[in-house]
């Protein structure tokens, strides 16, 4: 079979999927997504209770702007754990000599992606796909199962996000009860730190002022007195960065 015929059949068969898929689970009812790449995770929502979470394996993506296609199993911007399940449909792709699933990028339009999608659900196995859009890039998701709300990896998902009002979802970051944006006070940090660097397990972003750094060295350190001098409060990511940039002299 040529590619563009077996593209064809499994998209034909992405479609009986994909309407089951919609159906069963009121996939368009949900106005908002958001997913944590790290775990693999997508959360559909309305609101906090009006919710549905789910496991994918990421395609790849379609750039807008150049009209280009990226297997994720090539892109390194890439962070979910699970994206080399797509090296199985390269790896299909060698067999049957097709090399639009061989190459890891190139130029295509968004038929491309829907067949890519369709010959990876087939390959990979799942439920449904999703394509979260985007001002310049779509993201292609194979899902492949629903996520009970007191999953492990939702559990993980809810605890290692801060809801900020202003910022939106972002990891935790910690901070002296004295830095704020009024004027500024210091800003001692655990270890050096620079808008979106990745952490190790154990990091957490934390910082201080220089009040609460004299007391820590008369303390010999993070003893009682100068954790409860210090009261160390959680706040977003992006409001640590804001308080660094305000607060460093
Ligand atoms: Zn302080
Ligand atoms: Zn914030």
């Amino acid at each position: 079979m040529d590619y563009e015929q077996f593209a064809d059949k499994k998209c034909r068969e992405l479609m009986q999927i994909q309407e089951r898929f919609m159906e069963q689970l009121s996939i368009s009812s949900y106005q908002h997504w958001y997913y944590d790449a790290e775990l693999a995770l997508l959360r559909l929502y309305n609101d906090d209770i009006d919710q549905l979470y789910l496991k994918y394996i990421p395609i790849g993506t379609f750039s807008l702007t150049s009209e280009t296609w990226m297997w994720s199993w090539f892109n390194d911007h890439s962070f979910e754990p699970n994206k080399n399940s797509t090296l199985d449909v390269m790896e299909f792709g060698l067999e049957n000599d097709y090399p639009k699933l061989t190459a890891g990028t190139f130029s295509g339009d968004e038929f491309d992606c829907w067949e890519f999608t369709a010959i990876s659900l087939a390959t990979l196995g799942g439920i449904g796909v999703y394509r979260a859009p985007s001002e310049k890039l779509q993201s292609y998701l194979l899902i492949t199962a629903v996520l009970d709300e007191n999953s492990r990896e939702v559990i993980h998902f809810n605890q290692a996000k801060v809801k900020c009002k202003i910022h939106g979802r972002s990891r935790p970051a910690f901070v002296c009860q004295h830095l704020n944006l009024e004027y500024p006070k210091g800003f001692e940090e655990a270890f050096e730190t620079y808008k979106g660097m990745e952490l190790g397990e154990d990091d957490d972003f934390q910082a201080w002022c220089d009040e609460c750094e004299k007391v820590r060295i008369r303390n010999n350190g993070w003893s009682e007195y100068a954790e409860e001098f210090a009261k160390i409060k959680l706040v977003c990511e992006y409001c640590y960065f804001e308080l660094k940039s305000f607060n460093c002299r």
